[in-house]
């Protein structure tokens, strides 16, 4: 899936904290900016750190997603509010009990945290692998914070009612598999859980999404 240059490119990172976490894991403590950032664009602009910047959504969509089967679904267990903050409390209850128990250097800290990513990458990588590359992205603790930190629906996606054919094709090509198409009376796609990724808008056949209010492609 090819979203914007950042995107394509920035799983690299990822590559390299995991690597760099193994030689010490004091590098672990890396994994703080990926926590932060989320949610503090997440005030400003909703989920577009997921979908643009976060290097292990990069992950998913550039080396998960051109693995195993085509047309994987996100389970619809993933979709229930109250599992995603079932998954948000144990995840942060686990994390705050293992800093509680770690000893109080860099490296201690480090290790947890590099602990965190590698426990949630590999469940994100089995649900991807078997199920849509983003699914982890629908439980995600960071995620499901940048939807509350937005308060409502930050920069929206313009859905041009006059322009729209009803296809469907967006909806279809929604790694979040959000319902693009239903939002053509609001004229704005009003799903918290957009990444702002900008695949419904590369996908419309007759250029009726964009961001922001002008017609734009996507970046
Ligand atoms: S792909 Fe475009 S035309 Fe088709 S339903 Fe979506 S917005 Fe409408
Ligand atoms: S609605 Fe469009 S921009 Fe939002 S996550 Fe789905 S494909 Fe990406």
């Amino acid at each position: 899936m090819k979203i914007n240059n950042f995107n394509r490119w920035i799983w690299l990172l990822f590559i390299i904290f995991l690597i760099l976490g193994l030689m010490n894991p004091a590098f672990g403590v890396m994994a703080g900016a990926c926590m932060v950032s989320p949610v503090a664009m997440g005030f400003f602009k909703g989920r577009i750190w997921c979908g643009r910047y976060c290097p292990r959504g990069s992950f998913y969509d550039q080396v998960l997603a051109r693995v195993g089967k085509k047309n994987r679904r996100i389970p619809v267990l993933l979709k229930r509010a109250w599992f995603r903050w079932a998954v948000f409390v144990s995840l942060m209850a686990f994390m705050a009990y293992n800093l509680f128990r770690a000893e109080k250097t860099l490296t201690g800290i480090g290790a947890v945290f590099y602990t965190m990513v590698v426990l949630t990458t590999f469940i994100g990588t089995i649900l991807g692998y078997f199920f849509s590359p983003r699914s982890w992205c629908k439980i995600c603790p960071m995620g499901t914070l940048a939807v509350v930190a937005q308060r409502g629906v930050k920069e929206p996606v313009t859905l041009d009612s006059g322009r729209c054919k009803s296809c469907r094709i967006c909806t279809r090509s929604c790694p979040m598999e959000i319902l693009v198409h239903s939002f053509k009376e609001d004229g704005k796609v009003l799903a918290p859980d957009c990444l702002k990724c900008g695949v419904c808008i590369q996908s419309c056949p007759v250029k009726a999404l964009h961001f922001g209010t002008g017609r734009k492609n996507a970046a």
